[in-house]
């Protein structure tokens, strides 16, 4: 009995999104245009009027995102697919293609821009379309040799190429992780160096170039306890090949005038990417605008010191420079190493103390930019920090043709506060993972667990999002509705 009513509810349910469907281009209006700036405070952008929030999204598309998050949130089940995704079973053939196909109709599908760069390309103009823009990163493993660099390197002049085929301006940046053009072990080993030479200024290093400040006197130097050895001749030479993949990738992005974002990984290899980032950044940053950018995790107690040292060196050579500020990926990790080692952890001791630096370093920059030549990417799905930055922004007269703000979110998540400052104006892009489910896993999992339970960050969407569907459901069907339509439409929809 209980199967045949969940079959009548089932058809009934896919009547419905069938019908309204049908309907959603012809019924709900197209994305709105940004309004005019307003001085309003906390109503700066707006998330209760779902009808202008989700505008965009077509219905069938808004189901499937309100379920993804629906059944993320339930913690038992997200539990269980990590230990799916994690056991032995995954070894026999038939369950590892079952399990497969389950994620790439769910939540590959919910998180994934595509397999390859045509159909992110359907991505990127359906959020173009949208008023939205797509920041490219291709899904890239840590490399381990050289010959994984060079694979990873033809596969970030492919997306760097493929942005000129894609409406201009509708890709913000090609996303770039040093991890994947330079071996892991090497990134190592050059933050040693760089470390030990900051705290003996009579180390040299022959074969460092030019770059911008990279530690401040609070920076983590237990990773380094002595002195390391050179580079040998060889890592010197592979040092040089990381710096010409970089800049193959940068000069292919800049042919389609598109800029580079730099991920930040943990600190024990930051030093490096830093180092290379700042060291791109000299080389090609033009006067007015910065074409490459840099990644600063909030979480990390030096990262205001070494957002306003690195700024202040780049202002004296009259270089404009480009963060993206995110709060940081790597507290657990990070906060084990140092109790392993008995030394006091990089990461700020409270969650607002996290907050506040991330608050501040955005107000910081955003007070440099406003007048000078420079760039944020504030990345967040922080609403409380969105709106702080939306309003600053107002105050310093930052508009979206200045191009000097981007607000960033990860596809598939934030998407009220996506939408709600679109509508307010402001220059926003979804990061765009892509590439073949096998290699994008490891993204997957830590959106899962990111993801999990009723407290995550995707909470808000996923009630907005049934606020907005029982809406539509509702505006269409309207007194048509059936008695059983319209109570099962309360049962299913009501978050
Ligand atoms: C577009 C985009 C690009 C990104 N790129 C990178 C990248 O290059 N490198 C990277 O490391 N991460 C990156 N991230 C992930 C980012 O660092 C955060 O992990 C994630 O965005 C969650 O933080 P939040 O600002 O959205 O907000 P929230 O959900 O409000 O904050 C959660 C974050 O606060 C911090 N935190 C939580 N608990 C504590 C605590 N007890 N003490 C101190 N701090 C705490 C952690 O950083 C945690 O991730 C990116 C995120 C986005 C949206």
């Amino acid at each position: 009995m209980a199967m045949i009513n969940k079959d009548i509810s089932n058809k009934l349910f896919h009547s419905l999104v069938r019908r309204a469907n049908a309907a959603t281009c012809s019924t709900f209006p197209p994305a709105p245009q940004p309004v005019a700036s307003t001085n309003d405070g906390d109503k700066i952008f707006e998330l209760e009027d779902t009808k202008s929030l989700f505008a965009s999204v077509p219905t069938g598309k808004l189901m499937h995102a309100a379920a993804m998050l629906n059944v993320t949130a339930v913690e038992p089940v997200v539990d269980l697919s990590l230990w799916m995704m994690n056991s032995r079973l995954m070894e026999v053939g038939l369950v590892r293609s079952a399990v497969m196909g389950t994620i790439k109709h769910t939540a590959y599908n919910h998180f994934v821009a595509g397999s390859d760069t045509v159909e992110t390309g359907q991505t990127v103009r359906r959020l173009w379309d949208s008023g939205l823009r797509g920041m490219l990163d291709y899904g890239l493993e840590h490399a381990i040799d050289n010959e994984s660099c060079d694979k990873a390197t033809q596969q970030l002049i492919k997306t760097a190429e493929y942005t000129q085929s894609l409406p201009p301006s509708s890709v913000s940046f090609v996303v770039v992780k040093v991890t994947a053009i330079c071996p892991v072990y090497l990134l190592r080993r050059v933050s040693d160096l760089l470390r030990w030479e900051y705290r003996n200024s009579s180390f040299k290093l022959p074969w460092k170039q030019q770059t911008l400040p990279i530690f401040s006197e609070n920076s983590p130097f237990y990773h380094t306890l002595q002195q390391p050895a050179p580079l040998t001749t060889e890592e010197e030479h592979d040092l040089e090949l990381a710096h010409q993949r970089l800049q193959i990738i940068c000069d292919k992005s800049f042919e389609g005038n598109v800029p580079v974002v730099i991920d930040a990984e943990d600190t024990s290899i930051q030093p490096a990417i830093d180092y290379m980032t700042y060291w791109a950044s000299v080389k090609y940053n033009e006067l007015q605008r910065p074409m490459i950018f840099g990644t600063i995790q909030a979480y990390l107690k030096d990262a205001g010191d070494r957002m306003s040292l690195t700024k202040k060196a780049a202002d004296k050579m009259g270089l404009p420079v480009g963060f993206k500020l995110v709060r940081g990926a790597y507290m657990s990790s990070e906060r084990k190493l140092a109790h392993s080692l008995g030394v006091e952890s990089p990461i700020h001791n409270t969650i607002n103390d996290t907050h506040d630096c991330f608050n501040g370093c955005a107000t910081f920059m955003l007070g440099e930019v406003s007048n000078r030549p420079g760039g944020l990417i504030l990345a967040t799905h922080n609403l409380d920090s969105g709106k702080l930055v939306a309003r600053k922004a107002r105050e310093y007269g930052i508009t979206k043709d200045s191009e000097k703000l981007e607000f960033a979110s990860l596809y598939g998540m934030a998407e009220a506060m996506t939408f709600g400052l679109r509508n307010a104006g402001f220059g926003v892009s979804k990061y765009l993972p892509y590439g073949p489910i096998d290699q994008i896993m490891p993204y997957l999992l830590r959106r899962a667990e990111e993801n999990k339970g009723l407290l995550s960050s995707s909470n808000l969407d996923r009630q907005l999002m049934m606020k907005e569907l029982k809406r539509r459901m509702k505006a269409y069907f309207g007194q048509g509705m059936t008695v059983s339509e319209n109570q099962f439409l309360n049962q299913k929809l009501t978050p």
